[in-house]
């Protein structure tokens, strides 16, 4: 019965796409994006910085060369941080959807990027759990979820990791990232996180899940929280990187 309501309401008022507001013309699945905004995600082209995961050119590539610009600034303590798509256009607008507007049928869509990166990049490695980067508990009442959290959780359910939700705790409040210049996110983001339960990061092998990586220095100092409690190694994943 309901299917049939759906179906007329459907061909009355026909949905219209979450990014663009075009009508959308069935079949189309929950999240309700386009064919011409699905078109223009962009995805990362390797080969890939080893450590930050930001595409560089071939002739930049050598035996030596373990970092480039795009890489923190300061001391690396993340052993490797990969992403799937360039950040902005309708890959913004997809994360914003999530992040900002609370759509939560988005999330199949976004987690189904950070898988083909996990198996693109990740496959061979053997971690023992997957976190997401805390938000603050003040932020956390203003917004109701926190989108890294989401995004491990459904992560670590598809792939049989499982994700620690409690040991690593945002302790300070920080301004937004994105409104931050370069140096100041370093600063800024510094001393905001700690570990709670050392013994559930000791010794082991973690994956860190974010929605977007842009200087990186958010993911790096929880990292370096993480390796100070006797994480083995912290490996970063992202739906979305900046260029
Ligand atoms: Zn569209
Ligand atoms: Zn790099």
């Amino acid at each position: 019965m309901w299917g049939l309501v759906e179906h007329f309401m459907n061909a009355l008022f026909p949905p219209l796409c979450r990014v663009c507001r075009c009508g959308l013309t069935p079949p189309f699945d929950a999240s309700r994006v386009c064919d011409a905004c699905l078109r223009k995600i962009r995805l990362l082209q390797p080969p890939y910085c080893p450590t930050c995961g930001r595409p560089v050119a071939t002739d930049a590539l050598s035996p030596r060369l373990k970092t480039c610009e795009g890489c923190p600034p300061t001391k690396i303590y993340f052993d490797m941080a990969r992403a799937w798509l360039e950040y902005g256009g309708v890959t913004a607008d997809l994360i914003k959807l999530l992040k900002f507007r609370y759509k939560k049928d988005i999330l199949p869509m976004l987690v189904d990027f950070l898988l083909r990166a996990y198996e693109d990049q990740y496959k061979e490695i053997s971690f023992d759990l997957i976190m997401p980067v805390p938000l603050h508990w003040m932020r956390l009442r203003y917004r109701e979820f926190n989108q890294s959290e989401l995004l491990a959780t459904a992560l670590g359910g598809t792939v049989g990791v499982d994700v620690e939700l409690e040991a690593l705790c945002r302790i300070r409040r920080t301004p937004p990232q994105a409104q931050q210049s370069r140096d100041k996110r370093y600063s800024n983001v510094r001393g905001a996180f700690d570990v709670v339960v050392p013994e559930a990061v000791h010794g082991k092998s973690i994956l860190m899940v974010d929605d977007v990586y842009t200087t990186g220095t958010t993911v790096n100092e929880c990292a370096r929280v993480l390796k100070l409690a006797g994480a083995s190694r912290v490996y970063i994943l992202t739906i979305a990187r900046a260029l």
